[in-house]
This record gives structure tokens, C-alpha cells and sequence, in this order.
């Protein structure tokens, strides 16, 4: 670790007790318990067909559902999924009967379709998906090629729920995607996730002895890292996560406007990337890369400084992504 690693930006109003920090970041959110009291349970929060790099140069098709239910109980600093979580615990059944409306609306599946299962939490989070609705979950994923589940690193535990599962999709593979955030120590315990770099790596150890395929998430220019270093970290931690076995990492660009995001925004302590600090990211992430590099181009406009040159640059991206190689700069990016 360099001495970079210890330059990073002063933590402004967010307290740094995990207690209190906890308590602050529930403060600065917008009040939308009355909406999420009547959220309808038993269908699914959205679902859409898109399209994912096949690592070979192609696409596959890919359904995505985004389940209802409770709330994750980590509190982390950057975190909007909440939104659309409930208040308390989905019943029993509920969550296969979400999956039914989804692959109903969504038509007939193509060969070799990926299914991911976004739950705004941990899927392994008993508290969000019942174990009992295993079974059923799974008889309705083993006509997909694979099905993408995302966890906290703590859930994972002994692997024993998610060999579980695993075996329980078959024929369809399990992918598991985790969180790292950051490799940079000091401003992974400040994000309020609650893992270290270790639990990390030894949470992709398990998943790697289960036999599933991993994915992490990083995030380019997280709150607290000053911008000159953001591009730095965006690679050391996408390299953190190929080392610790991660086979698929995304570059996500820091999105504010969850609440707890903008006190720091006003005192200097958090500032969006630019398009331009995530190209760069991506290029040096991508250069350097130990197994397949995306980059999330989600409601990317926003960060575009030119829109005379954006879609110019999406595409790039999207290509890059396609090809898994870094391709010629366009449109003065
Ligand atoms: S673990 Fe994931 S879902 Fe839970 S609060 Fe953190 S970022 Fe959000």
C-alpha cells in the first residue's frame, strides 16, 4: 500500500462510530415509509430484458427481476436500493409468485438466457428470502444458462446455503456478485459496509469452493477519495478483486441522491466522476484486467460534461465492454 492510501478526504459531518454513523445516514434520507408500507408484494418492483458480453466477443440475452421485499440491514453510505424495499419481511411464497408475473410479462425465453435476481440486499439474507422458498425459486431458474444473485460478503458464510442453491438450479449455473466498493481500507470502513478486505477475499474463497462464478462491483470515485487518486483505486481495486478469484468486475460511477450523499457533496467530501474519470478508469482497469471488465453505463448521461459527445461514448464503452479490449478515445473523451 503506498502512501496514497492514507490521503483521503476528511470524513465532513459523517460520524465515524459504526453506532452513530448508522443513525446519520437514516437521518439524511427522505421519509418514504408511507410508500413503501404499500408495496405490493406480490409482484415484482420492475423487470427488464437487456443484453450482457458473453466474454467472447457476442451478447446474451438477460432477464432481470427486481424482487420486493425487506429492506437490507446494512446501512451502507452510497446505497439508494432501499427505496423500494418493504418495512418488514415478505411472507412465505411471495417471491416465486413475483418470479411467475415477471417470466409471464417477459414472454418466451431464448436459449441461453441469463436470469439475475436483484433483491436489493442479500438473496442469502434468510430475513429478505425465505429459505423455504428455495425450492420454488429454483424450479423457476433451471431453464436459464445461469441465474445472478447478489450477497453481502457476511452472508456468504460457510457457503453451505449457497451450495444449496446451486445445486438446487441445476442445470443452471449460480453466479454470486458481491460488493468490494473499494480496495482503499480506509474508505471501505467509512462506506459503512461493515467488512474488511479480508472477509472480502475470504468470501470469494468460499464462493470459488463452491463452484460458482463471481462477480464484484467497485465503485469509481467513491465519497472520501479525492478525485486526482480516483482513477488509481478504481484499478487497484478492480485488481484486488481478480486476486482474490473474482471473475467479472463492473465500474460503477459514484451516484449521489440517496440523502446521505449530499451533506457531504456541500462540505467537499463527495464529488460525482466525470464520463471522462470513468473512461479513464475503465481504460487503465481494462488494460490491466485478470478476467472480464464492465463498465456500468446505467443512466450514464448524467455524468456526461458534453452531450454532443455522450453517445459517441457510450457506445465506446459498451463496444469495450463487448470486447474486453481498450478501444481509441471518441469525442474529445
Ligand atoms: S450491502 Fe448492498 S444493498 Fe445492503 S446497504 Fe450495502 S450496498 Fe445497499
Amino acid at each position: 500500500m503506498n502512501s496514497s492510501a492514507h490521503f483521503v478526504l476528511p470524513s465532513g459531518p459523517l460520524p465515524s462510530v459504526v453506532v452513530e454513523r448508522d443513525a446519520w445516514i437514516r437521518a439524511q434520507r427522505p421519509d418514504l415509509d408511507a410508500a413503501r408500507r404499500g408495496l405490493p408484494t406480490d409482484r415484482p418492483a420492475a423487470w427488464l430484458w437487456e443484453c450482457e458480453p458473453d466474454g467472447t466477443g457476442g451478447v446474451r440475452p438477460v432477464l432481470t427481476v427486481f424482487l420486493t421485499n425487506r429492506e437490507c440491514p446494512w446501512r451502507c453510505l452510497m446505497c439508494d436500493l432501499w427505496h423500494h424495499t418493504t418495512l418488514d419481511p415478505v411472507p412465505p411464497g411471495q417471491i416465486p409468485r413475483q418470479i411467475d408475473v415477471a417470466l409471464a410479462a417477459a414472454g418466451p425465453v431464448p436459449p441461453n438466457t441469463r436470469l439475475k435476481l436483484y433483491n436489493a440486499g442479500s438473496f442469502f439474507d434468510p430475513g429478505a428470502i425465505p429459505v423455504a422458498d428455495y425450492p420454488a425459486i429454483a424450479q423457476r431458474c433451471r431453464d436459464f444458462e445461469s441465474v445472478l444473485v447478489e450477497c453481502h460478503p457476511s452472508l456468504v458464510r460457510n457457503g453451505v446455503r449457497v451450495r444449496e442453491f446451486s445445486e438446487q438450479i441445476l442445470p443452471a449455473r449460480l453466479e454470486v456478485a458481491m460488493g468490494l466498493e473499494t480496495a482503499h481500507p480506509e474508505i471501505l470502513e467509512r462506506l459503512n459496509k461493515r467488512m474488511t478486505l479480508e472477509a472480502f477475499c475470504a468470501a470469494a474463497g468460499v464462493l470459488r469452493d463452491v463452484g460458482c462464478s463471481t462477480r464484484a462491483f467497485v465503485l469509481v470515485q467513491p465519497p472520501f477519495m479525492p478525485a486526482a487518486l480516483a482513477v488509481e483505486w478504481a484499478e487497484r481495486s478492480a485488481s484486488f478483486a481478480f486476486s482474490s478469484g473474482i471473475q467479472w468486475v463492473t465500474l460503477i460511477p459514484t451516484r449521489g441522491g440517496n440523502g446521505a450523499l449530499e451533506p457531504l457533496r456541500e462540505v467537499g467530501a463527495f464529488t460525482p466522476p466525470t464520463l471522462s474519470c470513468l473512461e479513464d478508469a475503465v481504460d487503465a482497469a481494462m488494460a490491466s484486467r485478470a478476467g472480464m471488465l464492465l463498465a456500468d453505463v446505467w443512466d450514464l448521461e448524467r455524468f456526461s460534461e458534453d452531450p454532443s459527445t455522450f453517445q459517441a461514448r457510450r457506445d465506446r464503452l459498451e463496444w469495450m465492454n463487448r470486447l474486453q479490449c481498450v478501444l481509441p478515445r471518441v469525442g474529445g473523451g
